[in-house]
């Protein structure tokens, strides 16, 4: 067994804490820091403008992180990988760019799942451009009505945007099985992969999407930095979403000559050191392989949910298909009082409706307690988490 901890500073500097929030936001890895700390000491300089060294060097660091992004999701070409600050930005950017495709009447199928990242965006363009949204449903069991998408698909329907994982009951979706369907009704398929990303191996040219979303920081990378994967020849037919410095072949006082995906859609100074840092990030996952990362954090996720599943008044929303997010509720106990008890043992965990509101609406609740593990966690984290979840409900209970 890999003792992943000792890899990451924040678990020397913070002994005592117990971290299951790596959904939110991972903890960097020393290697990363280090790295990015170097690239500012000894390299820095902003890219593809200086004719001098150490702009060239930061250029082809730069670029050398887009070809690992590109490796590492197993796309085709290197003008597929855009960089965004984030999951959300990339979306932004795809229903900014839709939206002056897309026509009154056309319909954009979500599902009830979502994260508000890939709904609010697509209520935004629905304002202003009379598109039509509607709502995969879920199950009982929190999948999704795959036979309702089924039925209900038609060639009117021309995009499909669904999470890749739900970071709410944290298993994956079957993409392939939508990808299929929907293009065989011309719709085009985005996944939102902020979860996915981090727990599955991902290869975009066999899932066969179209669009990809994910952020750096969930993958042991910096903040600031995300990847949009969009199929060259889509991306070539997409509007930029910014315009401005870096993103142009030729400007007048009259108009401009937009330079090809993936430069088109990334104006100004992006930001350099973030993105070099996740080429790093990437290069410390390979160490490991995400097929070794899926395996284990389905195990431990197995571990974790048995036995919560066994403490007293809990109600699981997650199940045993869930990777590495686990949300349940206790019944009779505000789910804050819970999580206030555990931020005083220095068990971080995430509390509230996780940016996806309605998806608690539709599951009849108010918040929900959220773990999310990532490449440190281990047993031991897991049985002092639930130790303390035991104790927290009895005190509240008062037995
Ligand atoms: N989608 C999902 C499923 C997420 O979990 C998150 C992060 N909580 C996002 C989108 C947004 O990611 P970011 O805040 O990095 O843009």
């Amino acid at each position: 067994m890999i003792d992943f901890k000792k890899f990451f500073p924040i678990f020397q500097n913070n002994p005592n804490v117990v971290f299951l929030d790596s959904g939110a936001s991972a903890q960097k890895p020393e290697f990363v820091i280090n790295a990015m700390n170097d690239f500012y000491k000894k390299d820095y300089a902003n890219i593809h403008r200086g004719l001098y060294n150490l702009s060239q060097v930061a250029s082809s660091l730069y670029d050398e992180a887009r070809d690992k992004v590109k490796l590492f999701i197993g796309a085709k070409y290197k003008e597929e990988i855009v960089f965004t600050k984030g999951t959300t930005e990339a979306i932004n950017l795809l229903a900014y760019s839709f939206s002056k495709i897309l026509k009154k009447g056309d319909v954009v199928f979500l599902t009830e799942l979502e994260h508000h990242a890939n709904l609010i965006p697509w209520q935004e363009v629905a304002k202003y451009n009379g598109i039509v949204l509607k709502f995969i449903p879920i199950l009982d069991n929190g999948e999704l009505d795959y036979d309702w998408f089924e039925n209900n698909i038609s060639s009117e329907v021309k995009l499909v945007c669904m999470s890749g994982q739900s970071n709410v009951i944290g298993f994956k979706n079957d993409i392939e099985r939508v990808v299929r369907v929907a293009h065989n009704f011309g719709a085009k398929v985005i996944i939102d992969g902020a979860q996915l990303i981090s727990h599955f191996k991902i290869d975009v040219e066999t899932l066969n999407v179209d669009f990809l979303a994910f952020s750096g920081h969930k993958i042991y990378g910096p903040t600031g930095i995300g990847v949009l994967y969009g199929k060259k020849e889509l991306l070539d037919m997409l509007p930029p979403y910014q315009v401005g410095g870096d993103m142009v072949e030729k400007v007048s006082f009259d108009k401009t000559i937009f330079k090809k995906t993936p430069e088109k859609f990334e104006a100004g100074t992006p930001p350099i050191v973030e993105t070099i840092g996740l080429g790093y990030a990437i290069d410390f996952l390979n160490e490991f392989s995400m097929d070794f990362i899926e395996k284990e954090a389905f195990e431990l996720t197995k571990y974790a949910i048995e036995k919560i599943a066994d403490v007293k008044n809990v109600r699981l929303i997650s199940h045993r298909n869930s990777n590495a997010v686990i949300s349940f509720v206790v019944d009779g106990v505000s789910s804050f009082d819970i999580a206030s008890f555990l931020a005083m043992k220095n068990i971080c965990v995430r509390v509230g409706k996780h940016c996806a509101e309605p998806l608690h609406n539709k599951l009849g609740i108010d918040s929900s307690i959220r773990l999310s593990l990532g490449i440190y966690n281990d047993k031991r984290d897991i049985d002092i988490f639930v130790n303390e979840l035991e104790h927290a409900i009895s005190l509240i209970l008062g037995k």
